[in-house]
């Protein structure tokens, strides 16, 4: 059986989806069901050159390739396995769950939503729509699963995508790599960190692009990363150590809202604004649930980002803006208002990888974009911006 995408958006969402993929609408939801066609890594340049870690994980035969722009990222193919073997045994996962289990995750007892099946026997993994992801051993009998039990439930054999499990590779404990989309590393090259400028990120945890900053600043930008939840703030220190950029970063539990006030000294010279958004982007998705309201109402709050960044970042000084979603309203909307509302320039993107985002007379062809069913990577958008 071959997993269906189940989107679920209201007419007003779907309408203004269709302004921006047109006749492609189809095929763009379509490829929503589907991981990336490559599975991206950043390396730890601090800690070592790329061509060193790919020359040591193709020595143990493991298949690895350097991006053919970006030089510290690597990818691993991502391969479709169409034929799940079928059995009778059966369980049901979570949203979540299903979304890694369909890329060769265990499936663990959190995620469990039903099913019946003994310890030891073969069972199917379906989506909460019914579409079998994948097949495996259960490790535990169904009926032993209480409320707050952890630990693994299912032994995942065969997935109907596999990739390598960079998290068990010994490079990822040594702190050598990082899991990143192509487009999100993008993000921090695009503002181009350098020796001794304060750089800010506003929505940082867990780190992904914050540690990358440092990497590309040789750990001697000044970057300050904050973020408003604790669980968050935790893991992002975790990331940070794990990566050895813990002391090259300056990390606050806040509500970067509200940075001026809180931090009246902070003046940066760059900012990275990456709020949270409505995820259309992310893939795979097994189903996707979205109200045209959500939209609206997030594109309000990732405004509130960009107006303070203009608060706290000198004359002069860049930001970029991305999100890995792919409405008008969070994406070109809120640029339109941050150069009428607050006199920001859209500056060129000086790396050429992705589409140019639609064309208007307030910013040319300067916007950028990155479409699942044309670039196989995530939905995406990053703008980089000037404050004059
Ligand atoms: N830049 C990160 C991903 C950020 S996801 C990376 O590349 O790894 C968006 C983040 O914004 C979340 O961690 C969320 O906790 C944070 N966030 C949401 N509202 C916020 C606020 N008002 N102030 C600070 N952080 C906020």
């Amino acid at each position: 059986m071959v997993a269906t995408v189940f989107i679920d958006y209201d007419e007003e969402l779907i309408s203004t989806l269709s302004k921006v993929y047109g006749d492609d609408l189809y095929k763009f939801l379509d490829s929503l069901k589907r991981p990336p066609s490559r599975y991206y890594v950043r390396v730890n340049t601090l800690r070592t050159p790329t061509d060193e870690l790919i020359r040591r994980l193709r020595v143990r035969g493991i298949e690895v390739y350097k991006d053919e722009y970006l030089d510290e990222a690597i990818y691993f193919p991502v391969r479709h396995n169409p034929n799940i073997p079928s059995v009778s045994n059966y369980v049901i996962a979570d949203k979540k769950a299903s979304e890694s289990v369909i890329l060769g995750s265990d499936l663990y007892i959190p995620g469990v939503l039903g099913g019946k099946f003994r310890k030891g026997s073969e069972v199917n993994i379906l989506t909460p729509y019914g579409d079998v992801i994948a097949y495996g051993i259960a490790i535990v009998d169904s009926e032993d699963i209480k409320k707050g039990s952890k630990g693994v439930a299912v032994k995942t054999i065969k997935s109907l995508y596999e990739v390598i499990k960079v998290r068990e590779l010994p490079e990822y404990s040594e702190g050598l790599i990082y899991p990143q989309s192509l487009p999100s590393i993008l993000v921090s090259r695009l503002l181009n960190p350098q020796a001794n400028e304060v750089i800010v990120d506003m929505c940082a945890a867990p780190g992904g692009k914050t540690g990358h900053l440092v990497e590309l600043s040789k750990g001697k930008a000044v970057v300050y990363a904050f973020d408003h939840s604790l669980r968050k703030v935790e893991d992002m220190i975790k990331e940070l150590s794990r990566l050895g950029h813990l002391s090259s970063v300056k990390v606050f539990k806040a509500d970067s809202r509200y940075l001026h006030t809180d931090f009246p000294w902070l003046i940066a010279d760059k900012v990275l604004i990456d709020p949270p958004c409505s995820t259309l982007g992310v893939i795979p998705k097994v189903f996707d649930v979205k109200r045209y309201k959500d939209i609206t109402t997030l594109s309000k709050y990732q405004f509130q980002f960009i107006s303070e960044a203009v608060r706290i970042v000198r004359k002069g000084g860049l930001i970029t803006y991305s999100t890995c979603t792919v409405t008008l309203e969070e994406n070109e909307e809120n640029i339109r208002r941050a150069i009428k509302e607050l006199g920001l320039e859209v500056v060129e993107p000086y790396i050429k990888v992705g589409t140019r985002g639609l064309v208007d007379e307030l910013w040319g062809e300067y916007l950028l974009r990155f479409h699942p069913h044309i670039h196989g990577t995530p939905g995406y958008f990053i703008a980089l911006l000037k404050k004059n």
